[in-house]
């Protein structure tokens, strides 16, 4: 079995951020703060307070900390960024979602999306919160990426690199800075671009401090990580950090079928997907969740949905249905709502737990991948806030 290539982050970035990449990362673990801090004779606390002030308390410069001396606060500035990225695009939908085109410190894009409520499982656990009550961040974990699902704008033009730990951590800055200052992110989902199993180092470091009650402080039951299934990470996860939700995208239950959607299968096989969500399953004890997109005429069959059953094999998972959403210039079809109607009641007759993923912020570019070619086509030079009218997208990791 082979996976594809990890590629480290960019080791020299070079583009339109020079001043900021002359700085550490803030919120990277090599920028070390609490080393640099010692250096200069300050002790180890100051390290906290000043990350809860990048973090939990939003401020976007060193000069905001004004319980910090001055001098400190200076020298901060000068050997530190907080935001080494900008925001290009700030699109919002009418429903409440807002993403985020975030343009890097080598002039790479990224996308980010802030979700209010929401019905998908997939996002973690309540703890007794109304799903209304949520507010869900969708953060990347590469720029574009190599695993090539047919209908995901994200892996058309392959992966460029992986994030740092700090750009990864930031998405949740630059979403947390559109929030009011009573509200806050309260679910973390890894689906947007890339394939987070790819960088799962970085990542690893980045949802680490996410939980940081200094920060952003959200529990590890409340962060889902979307995978195609890389078996060798996957058991890497299990080992290093089961407390997180999974979800694995599978879109279709015979090997020939998904390596025609998920190229990346070809090498992997369903067999050894399966095999690997089992045993996180057993070190984790969290509930798995399978994402299935549908689509019309390629996967929506009353026999699909039995090969669906047949490969569940009973296990007690969750089975997120997720009905594609035409795109102009893409060959993909909508499902009919009858075959979506068959599909279901297969999956439920059979006892499978099946929901179907509801749409939000469809009307801008919701879905990863999306808004970074629409701005590339536009070639976008600045930040740009639209209450969108823009074309419909993709389904591949909508809507949470
Ligand atoms: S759906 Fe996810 S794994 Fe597939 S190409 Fe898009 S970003 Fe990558």
């Amino acid at each position: 079995m082979t996976e594809p290539t990890i590629l480290p982050p960019a080791a020299s970035p070079t583009g339109s951020l020079p001043e900021a990449e002359a700085r550490a990362h803030l919120l990277d673990p090599d920028g070390d703060l609490t080393g640099w801090l010692a250096v200069r004779g300050h002790p180890a606390w100051r390290s906290r307070a000043i990350l809860r002030w990048a973090l939990a308390r939003r401020a976007a410069s060193f000069e905001a900390m004004t319980d910090q001396p001055a001098a400190l606060r200076r020298d901060l500035a000068a050997a530190f960024t907080i935001r080494s990225a900008t925001v290009a695009v700030h699109d919002r939908a009418e429903d409440g979602t807002e993403k985020l085109l975030l343009a890097l410190a080598d002039g790479q894009r990224i996308e980010c999306v802030l979700l209010r409520g929401g019905g998908d499982p997939a996002a973690g656990d309540d703890d007794g919160e109304s799903r209304a009550e949520r507010i869900t961040a969708c953060i990347s974990s590469q720029v574009g990426c190599a695993m090539g699902c047919v209908f995901c704008a994200s892996g058309i033009d392959g992966v460029v690199r992986n994030l740092t730990a700090g750009e990864i951590l930031e998405q949740l800055v630059h979403l947390t800075a559109l929030l009011p200052a009573d509200e806050r992110i309260s679910h973390v989902v890894v689906m947007g671009m890339g394939e987070p199993l790819a960088n799962l180092d970085r990542l690893l470091v980045a949802l680490e401090r996410t939980q940081d009650r200094d920060g952003f402080g959200i529990s590890p039951r409340r962060i889902t990580i979307s995978t195609v299934g890389l078996p060798a990470a996957l058991d890497r996860l299990s080992a290093a950090r089961p407390g997180y939700h999974l979800a694995v995208s599978l879109h279709a239950a015979d090997d020939a079928l998904r390596t025609r959607l998920v190229p990346v299968n070809r090498s992997i096989g369903l067999d050894a997907v399966m095999a690997a969500a089992d045993r996180y399953w057993e070190a984790s004890g969290r509930r798995l969740t399978f994402e299935y997109v549908l689509l019309g005429g390629v996967n929506d069959a009353a026999e699909d949905a039995r090969a669906l059953v047949r490969l569940l094999g009973g296990r007690a998972a969750l089975v997120n249905v997720i009905p594609y959403n035409a795109v102009a210039g893409m060959p993909w079809q909508e499902p009919s709502a009858a075959s979506r109607e068959r599909f279901l009641t297969v999956l439920r007759e059979a006892g499978v737990n099946v929901q179907v993923r509801r749409r939000k912020g469809h009307r801008i570019n919701a879905a990863c991948g999306q808004l970074r070619r629409a701005a590339a086509q536009a070639n976008q030079p600045s930040t740009v806030t639209n209450t969108s009218t823009a074309p419909r997208m993709p389904p591949s990791q909508t809507i949470q």
